[in-house]
């Protein structure tokens, strides 16, 4: 009797529930992290709303329209949101939250989200609740701490929930098949002199992107140099893959930090992982562990790696690389 009351309240919670999604991309393109939030959305159920924010941001915009299970993408162009800065978007955000009430405020888990929504939920006095890795219910989420090494599960017990989705564990929301009302929404009064945009640089890479390639090759302090990281680019080359590095790697100066895997570096899960001179110290592997296979080439056969690999090959690198872009 209890368990039918208890099913009955939350389904007519989910009906009341209302996610806001905030969206990620460069006025033209969506990231793929918007899309893993809207699946998220989805899992959480109620209505959805995604706020996309920009100055020219049209072409992401109707692609978002075009999401399937949406019912509203709410447009604001601003020349305040260049850059997308947490402090402008926060306004905007607490705008629309006065708004249309909603119960749920989602982002992906990536520069972009850990940047503006601890803003957004102190403004709105509740706890944000980062790193979402799976969905229970509307108000228990599972995320994960200690730099991936234990998995925790709780309740929020907010008024309004404020979650950062990890891209690695929400498939990514189809572009096509629904038709979502499209309304602008005022932006003046966003502009904030908290926080100026002045510039950014984005590496330019013909590579699949690190985050949501299926196939990554990284290398570690094995490799000894910059110069010999043309080893893995080639053997990438064959596989369509994207490269990596640890940070020992990256603090080396073989390779920029943009390749970074890990704790402090990005975070991936593709099909195919392949560490390469890489020890497996535990803030490596909390940025790849979830990948569905790991190949891991090592000279020391008591290299941590091998605890997590699927398949391991203990020999020099820089004999049996070579070798295996030769019979690819
Ligand atoms: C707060 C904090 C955050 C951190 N964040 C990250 C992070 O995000 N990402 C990250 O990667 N690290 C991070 N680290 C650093 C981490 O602890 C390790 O120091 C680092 O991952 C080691 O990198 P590595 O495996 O390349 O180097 P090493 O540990 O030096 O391992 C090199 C490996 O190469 C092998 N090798 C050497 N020569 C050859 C050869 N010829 N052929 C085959 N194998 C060979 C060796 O056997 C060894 O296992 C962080 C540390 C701290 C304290």
């Amino acid at each position: 009797m209890l368990t039918n009351c208890t099913r009955k309240v939350g389904s007519q919670l989910r009906r009341f529930q209302s996610t806001l999604v905030i969206a990620e991309h460069n006025n033209e393109v969506l990231s793929a992290q918007t899309q893993s939030a809207i699946t998220a959305a989805k899992q959480l159920g109620g209505d959805i709303s995604v706020l996309i924010a920009g100055t020219k941001c049209g072409p992401a915009s109707e692609a978002l329209v075009k999401a399937e299970g949406l019912s509203k993408v709410l447009v604001a162009e601003n020349e305040a949101f260049k850059g997308s800065t947490a402090e402008s978007l926060t306004n905007l955000i607490l705008s629309a939250q006065k708004q249309f009430n909603y119960t749920h405020i989602v982002a992906g888990a990536s520069a972009f989200g850990k940047a503006l929504l601890p803003r957004v939920a102190a403004k709105l006095d509740v706890s944000p609740v980062s790193d979402v890795i799976a969905i229970k219910s509307p108000d228990t989420f599972v995320r994960t701490i200690y730099a991936g090494n234990a998995i925790q599960t709780l309740t929020a017990k907010d008024a309004i929930k404020v979650l950062s989705v990890r891209g690695t564990s929400f498939a990514p929301a189809a572009l096509e098949g629904g038709s979502a009302s499209s309304e602008v929404i005022a932006a003046d009064g966003c502009a904030t002199d908290l926080t100026v945009f002045v510039s950014q640089e984005l590496s330019k890479s013909d590579r699949p992107e690190l985050a949501s390639a299926k196939v990554v090759v990284s290398g570690g302090r094995g490799l000894k140099s910059g110069d010999n990281f043309k080893l893995l680019y080639d053997l990438a080359d064959k596989l369509n893959a994207a490269v990596g590095a640890s940070r020992a790697a990256v603090d080396a100066g073989y390779v920029p930090n943009d390749l970074q895997v890990g704790q402090t570096g990005k975070i991936v899960a593709p099909d195919l992982y392949i560490a390469v001179g890489i020890s497996g110290a535990i803030q490596h592997l909390a940025g790849m562990k979830d990948s569905k296979t790991i190949v891991a080439i090592n000279k020391d056969a008591e290299a941590p790696i091998f605890q997590v690999a699927d398949f391991g090959l203990v020999a020099d690198l820089f004999k049996v690389v070579p070798e295996l872009t030769q019979k690819l």
